[in-house]
């Protein structure tokens, strides 16, 4: 084996949009590194490097500098439309293991709609919601669980802490473990201090960075990855409410609403949109309360938004058959 070789390394990408990347090896270690020029692209290996991916590094023969060499398979992606046209996409983030929706019972109030939204984002990217609820004192934990029933009932997976009181923390810190998360939600519903009472010493402002960042400047800032001390990492990603629902076609977004599954298939036309044909399973479904108005609602809200963000199709340009 060469040298060159034997100094190869396993490493995570944790920050970098181009050029140079910043990359932790196993041993907790960062360094620096660029891409190299003839990069070894085996089967199923994603074309362009994103913060999460693992890659192989190793040190250019005689210096010190480390180069990525190879980009290894990809679990998951985060994606969403490139900046510079309406095709292509652009990798937030690879590797994410859930996406942690953080509200709070009250102070700000819960916005259901948005937390459909991103609900739908993480279900369109196939990469497992988590939701929590924040500042449960502030209303009591009966009163929190019975607000979000819907969703619990949905099957996903809710956690209520409250900072304040040092209520689920435990529990949610268990969820992070060894996991990466992109943690997201509204600002003031308590992100950063969850963290910081998960992680004393940490000091994580969860969305400072992008907030911050991205003011002075009209570029698109990349995602961060931030170790966590006992294993897994926390994502920080401006602009989540851009990501992934652009490759979803409005007849699966019914999908992307767990409870809805069951019913979305059975209705009298297969192509259903649920909106107004007769023999709709689905609508019977919030009639019997089987499916709350609420998310009906933000089902009809976003799909109307897909929709209207149709282009229109460019005349064409083929001479026509005489
Ligand atoms: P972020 O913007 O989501 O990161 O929210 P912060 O962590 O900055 O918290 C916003 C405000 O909510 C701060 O004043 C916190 O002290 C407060 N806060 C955080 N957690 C709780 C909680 O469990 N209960 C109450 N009542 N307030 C909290
Ligand atoms: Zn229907």
């Amino acid at each position: 084996m060469s040298e060159s070789r034997l100094a190869q390394k396993k490493a995570v990408v944790t920050s970098g949009t181009g050029g140079i990347w910043t990359v932790r090896d196993e041993s907790g270690e960062t360094h620096e590194a660029s891409l190299r020029g003839r990069l070894k692209l085996p089967k199923n290996s994603p074309l362009k490097l994103a913060v999460g991916d693992d890659v192989m590094i190793d040190r250019d023969p005689g210096g010190n500098h480390w180069a990525i060499s190879e980009i290894l398979k990809r679990r998951s992606q985060l994606a969403r439309r490139s900046p510079s046209g309406a095709y292509g996409e652009r990798i937030i983030a690879a590797n994410v293991d859930q996406v942690v929706l953080v509200f709070a019972a009250a102070k700000p109030e819960p916005h259901l709609r948005m937390m459909d939204r991103f609900l739908v984002i993480a279900e369109a990217n196939e990469i497992e919601p988590r939701i929590v609820i924040n500042k449960v004192e502030l209303v009591g934990e009966g009163t929190a669980q019975e607000m979000f029933a819907p969703y619990a009932a949905a099957g996903y997976p809710i956690h209520f802490t409250s900072v304040k009181q040092s209520l689920g923390l435990t529990e949610l810190h268990d969820q992070l473990v060894g996991r990466t998360s992109v943690l997201t939600g509204p600002s003031g519903v308590g992100k950063s201090s969850l963290m910081n009472a998960m992680y004393p010493g940490l000091n994580l402002r969860v969305g400072e960075i992008s907030e911050s960042v991205n003011k002075g400047r009209h570029t698109t800032v990349g995602a961060l990855l931030h170790p966590l001390p006992d294993g897994g990492y926390v994502v920080d990603t401006p602009g989540l409410r851009e990501v992934g629902m652009w490759e979803l076609s409005p007849e699966d977004l019914a999908h992307c609403f767990r409870e809805f599954r069951e019913f979305a298939g059975e209705c009298k036309f297969g192509d259903c949109s649920h909106r107004t044909e007769p023999g709709c399973a689905l609508r019977e479904a919030v009639r019997s309360h089987a499916i709350t108005q609420a998310r009906y609602e933000s089902y009809l809200g976003l799909r109307d938004e897909m929709e209207g963000e149709k282009k229109p199709q460019a005349p064409s340009t083929k001479p026509r058959r005489r």
